[in-house]
């Protein structure tokens, strides 16, 4: 199975990300504990995106 998606950043239109796991009760966002999400950082003008797993949403953290 090949899943390629195009992601680009809704900022600069950038298309390269740093990957990270974070989880996201730290921060006081959710009260669910240990709700972990994928944390993509736009390489260029910082942009924080967050994904959860089948449901796509993004934060912007800059
Ligand atoms: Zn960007």
């Amino acid at each position: 199975m090949e899943e390629e998606r195009e992601l680009k950043c809704p900022l600069c239109q950038h298309n390269e990300f740093d990957k990270d796991k974070v989880v996201l009760a730290k921060y006081g966002l959710f009260r669910v504990t240990d709700y972990k999400a994928n944390m993509l950082t736009c390489k260029r003008c910082k942009h924080i995106m967050l994904f959860e797993d089948g449901n796509t949403f993004f934060l912007g953290v800059n």
